[in-house]
């Protein structure tokens, strides 16, 4: 059976390719009919963040990805908080010890810092592995009861990984083919503390077997890694599961990396939901805060590395699951659009009914003091929502629907010349003799009474346009005209004239 995991670290909020491991895994157990669970890897309690596991958890929550099992849901091969498994993680670290895997390391930081500068001056980069594990305070130097009496005397140790020598490892990932690592370039990497927590090395290995997981999906940044998490399944005697690392996701502009900072700068937070940020203080909206609709942020993070090899970009999260093939996600690196996902956006707003889109913007207009009727409201969006990115921009799209232009844009009033406002005031009578106030008759009446006065078009037009709105925006004019109503379309024009 397919068994995924996402095993975020709960230390700040959520960046963009966190949310994509997230949901390729959610799509590779779907489509297999698997478990999608996620994990939460607490273990480093330096780097964690009060808050950042339930966010992670509404984040997901928000985009429709929700875990068959987790904290608090089908806990199968619970607890799923690894704080919550730390004793279980100590007897896998002495089980390999005792089988010659790993060792104790009783070395202080000062120690490590000296040995780490000697080699900078020397040129070199510091890998701490066979070239002198067996000189410094190791049990692979010391003697049985030399270790066993700093034990007992509570000293400090690390329990380290024994890495094989001269051994060149031929791995696959399911993305990049074969991938090859030497192990004289690793280091032998800390497994086990002395204050009573393992690492993330160790404790993924372990819940990954325990927890039955058939296949990690992470990010590239993990690929480092890998050697090391093979090396431990064979040091356990544990079938390892597949990997996949999926690729790095890439600046708008350049080669980098995206980085979080780099969502920040362009308006564009890389994380969904608000979030202050607790070293800086800073608090940036995220996709949900700034009208981004979830359907909008699942596709664009789908097409992050990967495609169906048709032209097709606009897919539901059904039509994903059907579609996502992890052995189509290419290993080059992704480049993030901002402007490509206002751009999916744009669609799923078009998507929204009329009616929800009225319910949104009744919020921002309450909160500028505008009372209008829904009817009114729902008219106004129909008229506008095509131009729009998100319910954000309604209201400067459409202000004019509410209030009566204060200013008039300056380009414009060239246009008005020395008899636009006696035309306009004829304009003002002809509307008011109209029965039936609706558009296409008004339009009918206008045009017909332009064409009998052989006024120019443009003369009248842009003029009344510019009365109206108070620019030359704007949707249809006679609709505009039908919707603000006989009584304030002529009290406009006379302010206008005046
Ligand atoms: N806890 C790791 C993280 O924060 C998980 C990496 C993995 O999937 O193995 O990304």
């Amino acid at each position: 059976q397919v068994r995924v995991r996402f095993a975020p670290s709960p230390t700040g909020p959520l960046h963009i390719g966190g949310v994509r491991t997230a949901l390729f895994n959610y799509l590779f157990a779907k489509q297999n009919n698997g478990v999608f669970y996620i994990r939460i890897e607490d273990t480093d309690q330096n780097r964690y963040v009060e808050g950042a596991e339930e966010y992670i958890f509404e984040a997901l929550k928000w985009l429709g990805i929700s875990p068959d099992e987790t904290i608090g849901k089908n806990e199968k091969f619970g607890p799923y908080r690894q704080s919550e498994r730390k004793e279980l993680y100590k007897q896998y670290a002495d089980q390999l010890i005792e089988a010659g895997w790993a060792y104790y390391a009783f070395d202080s930081s000062e120690e490590l810092d000296e040995l780490r500068k000697n080699a900078e001056t020397a040129g070199q980069t510091f890998i701490y592995n066979h070239s002198i594990r067996e000189q410094l305070n190791t049990s692979l130097k010391l003697s049985k009861e030399e270790v066993d009496s700093l034990l007992n005397s509570d000293t400090p140790y690390v329990i380290r990984f024994k890495t094989p020598v001269n051994e060149v490892l031929v791995l696959n990932d399911m993305i990049r083919g074969e991938v090859k690592f030497d192990t004289n370039l690793l280091d032998d990497k800390v497994l086990y503390k002395s204050d009573g927590m393992p690492t993330y090395h160790l404790a993924n290995i372990v819940d990954d077997h325990l927890m039955e997981t058939s296949h990690v999906i992470r990010g590239e940044e993990w690929l480092p890694s890998l050697p090391l998490h093979e090396l431990l399944y064979k040091a356990f005697g544990w079938e390892a599961p597949k990997f996949a690392h999926l690729p790095l996701i890439l600046k708008p502009v350049g080669n980098g990396k995206l980085s979080k900072r780099d969502g920040d700068k362009l308006g564009f937070p890389v994380f969904p939901l608000d979030w202050q940020d607790p070293i800086t203080n800073e608090k940036s909206s995220g996709y949900r805060e700034k009208g981004y609709y979830p359907e909008a942020v699942i596709n664009f993070l789908a097409l992050l590395g990967w495609n169906d090899g048709t032209e097709q970009e606009l897919f539901s999260l059904e039509e994903l699951v059907e579609r996502f093939d992890l052995n189509r996600v290419h290993k080059a690196g992704a480049k993030f659009d901002p402007e490509k996902n206002k751009w999916f956006n744009q669609h799923y707003l078009k998507l929204q009914s009329d009616a929800d889109l009225t319910v949104d913007f009744q919020k921002i207009l309450v909160e500028k003091g505008i009372k209008a009727t829904d009817e009114y409201v729902e008219k106004v969006v129909s008229s506008i929502k095509e131009r729009a990115t998100f319910v954000s921009d309604f209201y400067d799209l459409s202000d004019f629907f509410f209030v009566a232009p204060t200013e008039y844009d300056a380009k414009a009033l060239k246009n008005w010349k020395e008899d636009t406002g006696d035309i306009l005031m004829e304009v003002a009578k002809e509307l008011q003799s109209i029965e039936v106030f609706e558009a296409r008759l008004i339009e009918t009446r206008i045009k017909d009474w332009i064409s009998a006065k052989e006024i120019g078009m443009g003369k009248v037009m842009q003029p009344l346009r510019l009365s109206l709105v108070g620019a030359l925006k704007g949707p249809d004019l006679f609709d505009i005209i039908e919707m603000l109503g006989v009584q304030e379309t002529v009290s406009r024009i006379e302010t206008a004239v005046k």
